[in-house]
């Protein structure tokens, strides 16, 4: 089979600081409020109050930075009505604009939020795995720019002989779904995905 071009997430590590998602925007050009590459911090527990101290009770967070997957069934492709939206025969998922006549169906049928739309060209828009960089044999910007070296690119077949398919931590959605091409090494307190207690602690202006 010809090789998948896929992500490593290491939520493990990860550290929130969103190097990764300020070096994805710088890169791309993108409006402040277009991220295709997002860090969400999902947390949750409480603190209670003991013989007059309060004491973390199941206090826990971690980050998981993530983009387009690239899914082997990507829903957005599916959606598109003027076949806009295309996989690629490395995998790469891509929209191609000049047939994009910005209806949005492809942002409502992905589950990761991945496609977002350019109000003012009228066209939708994601992350393309930094298809120019990669060209010229160089790295996706997120993979550079990450500090904690927690994001990975290639063939999602070594990808998961090396680290493992897990694909769904909380917050992400099932990998049922679109089958992502994405491996995730787990925070050491991600919770499985859909039966989380913790919420997205994100601001509202950093989604
Ligand atoms: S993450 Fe969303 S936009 Fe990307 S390939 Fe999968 S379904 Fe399509
Ligand atoms: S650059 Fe690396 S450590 Fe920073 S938020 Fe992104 S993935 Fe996490």
């Amino acid at each position: 089979m010809a090789k998948q071009l896929g992500f490593h997430i290491n939520s493990s590590v990860c550290a929130n600081c969103k190097a990764c998602q300020i070096a994805c925007q710088d890169k791309n050009n993108l409006p402040t409020a277009i991220r295709w590459r997002r860090v969400v911090l999902y947390g949750g527990g409480n603190w209670v109050e003991k013989d007059g101290r309060w004491m973390p009770n199941g206090v826990f967070s971690y980050s998981v930075s993530f983009a387009c997957m690239h899914c082997e069934k990507p829903l957005c492709v599916e959606a598109c009505p003027t076949g806009a939206m295309v996989k690629r025969a490395d995998g790469v998922v891509l929209v191609n604009q000049d047939q994009c006549v910005g209806c949005r169906y492809c942002e409502w049928a992905c589950p990761y939020g991945a496609p977002h739309f350019n109000e003012a060209k009228g066209v939708m828009t994601k992350c393309n795995f930094c298809e120019d960089l990669l060209a010229q044999g160089q790295n996706p910007a997120c993979v550079d720019a990450c500090p904690m070296r927690a994001i990975e690119f290639g063939d999602i077949a070594e990808l998961r002989a090396k680290y493992g398919t897990l694909a769904e931590i909380e917050p992400l959605p099932s990998a049922k779904i679109t089958q992502p091409h994405a491996v995730v090494t787990p925070h050491r307190n991600a919770q499985a995905s859909g039966k989380g207690t913790g919420k997205i602690m994100n601001l509202p202006e950093e989604l």
